[in-house]
């Protein structure tokens, strides 16, 4: 049975809201089309102005930075920070207040909140060899948000309907909400195929454009593939997954397709700049699944499950960067898991401990610095 959380309320309410909306749409100028109300009379859709979309990322942010804790070091933010302004830039939303955050775990994964927050992990950085190959992954997250990914799928989500008089920056019941749907979206679940597919593929020619070479996803996903496949855990369907050769081979025919030909790879100011060590799978220390969630106050685990359940086999598990991989492998997993009653779904890259401290590290990047920066490095 779903949850429900929607306020009945009457037409004549309804339909007096209905036209605020639309005015609110209008001069909100975003979701186009999207805050028009589909369903029953007295509940519609959640719609969204660009600046509670912002809070909405915002307060999705504190939870993931609560769950694995921030990296207390400037000088990591800011480089990790100059990248993703560079990429920002040339995306399609270059007027976001982006915002580039490291999270202090060994766990491989990045999460995109709206708004314009993109997290990586230490584990991640760990793994990469070059700025390329961060670009290429950063561009992938950027464009989640860009797209709207994320909004979109929680405007599909029954249990974030908002009441006809309802708003997310004037109820703070609503905004909790959608917060914890948010979260579990990202963090627990994942984007659908198509979004993953999306992100590719405009991540990728975003990089481009910005002057990386366009294989550095490519490079990052296979060292990732590879780094699964030697795990001595055998680890469900995982280590030959076809769809992550299906979605390497989706990337290198649109590098050639769209004669992408950027070169910058800049691996030595990455070696430079960031010098954390790779943690083996079976090393890394993880919470119990489901933790994240109580920590920061999203659903309990048993609805958590439930909810799991009823999702449509195919449709979820290529998730933030870890998830992603497994391509349909997480529907298989939680399976798994049901059935043998009891065992620990355990994931290290997302259910990897996280560091105590969740406090953002703040960068100013001034326009003269970034161009600076993509001056040394021969960037776009
Ligand atoms: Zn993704």
């Amino acid at each position: 049975m779903k949850r429900t959380l929607l306020v009945a309320l009457g037409i004549g309410v309804f339909a007096g809201t209905h036209a605020s909306v639309t005015a609110v749409g209008q001069i909100g100028g975003i979701n186009k089309g999207l805050s028009i109300a589909k369903k029953a009379n007295d509940v519609r859709e959640l719609s969204m102005t660009d600046a509670e979309e912002q809070a909405l990322g915002a307060n999705v942010s504190e939870k993931i930075r609560t769950r694995y804790g921030v990296v207390q070091d400037a000088s990591v933010h800011r480089y990790v920070s100059l990248v993703g302004m560079a990429l920002a830039a040339g995306s399609t939303r270059p007027g976001l207040p982006w915002t580039f955050i490291v999270l202090d775990t060994d766990g491989v994964n990045a999460f995109a909140a709206p708004g314009g927050y993109v997290h990586i992990t230490r584990g991640a950085l760990a793994l990469m060899k070059s700025e390329a190959e961060l670009a290429g992954v950063l561009g992938h997250e950027i464009v989640h948000i860009t797209e709207k990914h994320t909004v979109r799928a929680i405007q599909k989500n029954q249990a974030v309907q908002m009441g006809a008089a309802e708003t997310l920056s004037g109820s703070a019941a609503l905004m909790d909400r959608v917060v914890a749907a948010v979260y579990d979206n990202i963090v627990e679940r994942g984007f659908g195929r198509a979004e993953e597919n999306e992100s590719d593929e405009h991540g990728v020619i975003l990089a481009n454009k910005t002057g990386y070479a366009p294989n550095g996803l490519n490079g990052f996903l296979t060292t990732l593939k590879n780094r699964n496949k030697e795990s001595k855990e055998k680890r469900g369907l995982f280590a030959s997954h076809p769809e992550m050769d299906d979605r390497l081979n989706r990337i290198t025919k649109l590098i050639a397709a769209k004669k992408l030909a950027a070169t910058a790879t800049l691996e030595a100011r990455y070696t430079k700049n960031i010098s954390y060590k790779p943690v083996d799978l079976t090393a890394i220390a993880v919470v119990e699944p489901g933790a994240a969630g109580l920590t920061g106050g999203g659903a309990k685990p048993e609805e958590k499950k439930a909810e799991a359940k009823k999702e449509e086999p195919k449709k979820r598990g290529f998730g933030g960067l870890g998830n992603m991989l497994k391509g349909g492998g997480g529907e298989t997993k939680q399976a798994q898991v049901s059935a043998s009653g009891g065992a620990r779904g355990v994931d290290p890259e997302k259910d990897s401990k996280g560091g105590p401290n969740p406090k953002p590290v703040p960068v100013k990047v001034l326009a003269t610095e970034l161009a600076a920066f993509k001056k040394e490095g021969g960037l776009s």
